[in-house]
């Protein structure tokens, strides 16, 4: 599956992007938001905030209602590289990826993830900043408790309008058709990725730095049973797929471009 042709992320050449005027403004609307929660895990590889409650996304181009299920992370070991969709070949630390799923046609997120319309994705990039973002800092404040995935815990953070996650100008955004990037890949998923970047401080950035991924038992020995790991856990960083070729695509952009005569 992984080896599809229309493959995320990719690398994205605002130059060679072409202007679709029907890209208009997303609406993001979550009914009944005083029962919603946003539950924050490790997952193995990625801090993953499932949004519990009713929270949809429409227009913005997308011919359905999407239903957001989640957003999770991808960042890196060091500030070069992190990101999964680059600009002109540069990763930027770290993205964030609002998913979605076409509730409208389909009834699970699992039957969604395989139809070509199914998912819709946001992806937000971040550039390292001076100051912590203050929209983070619920979560970096709880990942010292869910940094190791062995404990399987999961907490609680207060729950936040998904449209204060997009950065500024969010009326200028990319967008083309991919994949997951994690196996299965499946091709099912609308890509946005926002022309503007979020903010991250160098702290924050270093608590997600701080987290591990799941134990791997490597040798089991014949006489006790016992199973040992190799070693030291391995740190949760560098969770991002390399990108993949456009094979022809083209990747569609949101805004004019003001030419200077
Ligand atoms: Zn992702």
């Amino acid at each position: 599956m992984c080896a599809g042709k229309y493959q995320s992320p990719i690398d994205i050449r605002p130059i060679d992007t072409v202007y679709n005027r029907q890209l208009t403004n997303f609406v993001f609307y979550h009914p009944q938001r005083e029962t919603a929660k946003f539950i924050a895990k490790n997952n193995g590889h990625s801090i993953q905030v499932n949004t519990d409650g009713q929270f949809f996304l429409a227009y913005g181009g997308l011919q359905y209602t999407y239903r957001i299920s989640q957003f999770h992370f991808h960042w890196g070991s060091s500030r070069e590289k992190g990101s999964e969709h680059t600009i002109y070949k540069a990763a930027d630390p770290m993205e964030m990826h609002i998913v979605s799923w076409n509730e409208e046609k389909y009834r699970s997120m699992a039957e969604a993830a395989m139809q070509p319309d199914g998912l819709a994705v946001l992806g937000i990039l971040f550039r390292v900043s001076d100051y912590d973002n203050p929209l983070l800092e619920p979560l970096v404040l709880v990942i010292p408790y869910i940094r190791d995935p062995e404990w399987n815990n999961s907490v609680e953070i207060p729950v936040v309008p998904m449209n204060e996650f997009l950065p500024n100008c969010p009326e200028k955004y990319y967008r083309y058709h991919g994949s997951l990037t994690t196996p299965r890949c499946y091709e099912s998923v609308t890509w946005t990725v926002f022309k503007r970047r979020l903010t991250i401080s160098k702290r924050q950035l270093n608590v997600f730095r701080q987290t591990l991924t799941k134990e791997v038992a490597i040798h089991q020995s014949p006489r006790t049973n016992i199973k040992t790991t190799g070693g030291g856990r391995e740190p949760l960083v560098d969770n991002f797929r390399p990108v993949q070729p456009l094979n022809g695509r083209v990747i569609e952009r949101s805004y004019q471009i003001l030419h200077a005569v």
